[in-house]
């Protein structure tokens, strides 16, 4: 017996939530109805457009708000803020980092930035982040931990660090990645691009690394056009993401001296002030963005053949992409689906291709990743833009 796939309800069920008025419905789009133009204009007549100016100091007041960790840097993009975060945490050359593979480009790439290797870990079903229960057995056989540090038996290298990744917005299990690595002395850095207003147990995500890195990149919940954050509740660690970020400038009133070599990282002013405006949104972002997913997730409900993925236990996710999970039997349908979905004007899409997959990557070290394989052939991200929750949707 062949079971059929449900194409047609499952497209009805996704369209039966969205506008009827759009030729096509994006995946997922900025929406700039607050204080952008009077924010961005405002730099331009003062002239403070560049990497000095108030709006940046802003921009990190109000991340520091919201999110409640203590620091706060803005830098170009969610990129540079990993690269600086695994230098702070001491990442160097001939060091291995844990990286998730079900991940994007840019948390494996800031590894190799610092001349490291990444190492792929695989994701759990119920959160689509590391699995730190699967972890922990293989590092029980992979690793070896004495006082200076932990080390991969099989390639002699130090493991530094763990990188996990709050998936489409879903907060992983933080209590159990805190706990693999305090057990195998890891340093614990978030990728929390993709988790900004996402909570876990009522923290931020985004606390529990000993740095935390943010994107403010065109297609996340906010954007400053592109721009990224440092997130750490280290003063030293602050002082220093600052100094590492902006060339090491050495404070005097005309002298030109820096005592690194470091990076010129720095947020423009002008992407700050539309990151402000973006910022004074967030929460009825957030609130249009849990609206949008509750309705998708009632209208699939009773659809065969697909599920809705909703926010892990002991999470409150920002759902920044709404993600549809093929049933186990339908995994050979996703492409077909991505196609029908399209041709009926709705914008999705599959996950990244994993990280171990790409050519760059593909001698690194690894762990069984056959969950990440498996989510990957069934997950579909789904039109997610904020605007789609609210009430203004002919605005
Ligand atoms: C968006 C994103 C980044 C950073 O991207 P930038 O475009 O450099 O701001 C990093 N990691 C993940 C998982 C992301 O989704």
């Amino acid at each position: 017996m062949t079971n059929h796939f449900p194409y047609e309800d499952i497209v009805k069920a996704i369209k039966s939530v969205l506008p009827e008025n759009l030729p096509v419905v994006p995946l997922h789009e900025p929406n700039f109805n607050g204080n952008e133009w009077a924010y961005v204009k405002e730099c331009l007549d003062s002239g403070w457009v560049s990497s000095v100016g108030a709006y940046v100091d802003r921009f990190e007041d109000l991340l520091i708000e919201y999110t409640g960790v203590k620091h706060a840097v803005a830098v170009v993009n969610g990129t540079a803020a990993l690269h600086v975060c695994l230098l702070l945490a001491g990442v160097k050359p001939g060091d291995e980092v844990l990286v998730p593979t079900l991940t994007f480009v840019a948390t494996a790439n800031a590894v190799v930035y610092c001349g490291a290797t990444p190492h792929f870990v695989d994701s759990a079903i119920s959160t689509l982040g590391v699995d730190p229960t699967k972890l922990d057995e293989y590092l029980q056989e992979t690793v070896t931990v004495n006082h200076d540090g932990c080390y991969n038996k099989v390639t002699g290298r130090p493991i530094r660090a763990l990188v996990p990744m709050h998936t489409f917005g879903h907060p992983v299990d933080l209590d159990g990645i805190v706990e693999v690595c305090n057990k195998y002395r890891l340093l614990l850095v978030e990728d929390a691009a993709e988790s900004l207003g996402s909570f876990y147990k009522e923290k931020h995500t985004g606390h529990h690394g000993l740095l935390s890195a943010l994107s403010f990149n065109g297609n996340k919940v906010v954007t400053s056009g592109g721009g990224g954050a440092i997130l750490t509740n280290n003063e030293d660690l602050g002082r220093l993401a600052k100094h590492l970020t902006t060339t090491a400038r050495v404070a005097h009133p005309w002298e030109l001296r820096h005592d690194l070599v470091a990076y010129n990282y720095r947020m423009p002013n002008i992407n700050a002030a539309l990151g402000c405006a973006q910022l004074e949104q967030l929460p009825s972002f957030i609130t249009q963005k849990r609206i949008l997913a509750k309705r998708y997730q009632k209208a699939l409900v009773s659809v065969s053949g697909a599920t809705f993925f909703t926010e892990p236990k002991s999470a409150r996710s920002n759902y920044w992409l709404n993600t549809l999970l093929l049933d186990q039997n339908f995994v050979g349908q996703r492409d077909s689906l991505l196609e029908i979905l399209g041709s009926n004007g709705v914008q999705a899409r599959p996950a990244w291709t994993p990280m171990h997959r790409l050519p760059m990557f593909q001698d690194c070290p690894r762990m069984d990743l056959s969950t990440s394989e498996n989510l990957v052939s069934r997950i579909i991200n789904i039109p997610s833009s904020a605007v789609l929750g609210g009430d203004v949707l002919d605005a």
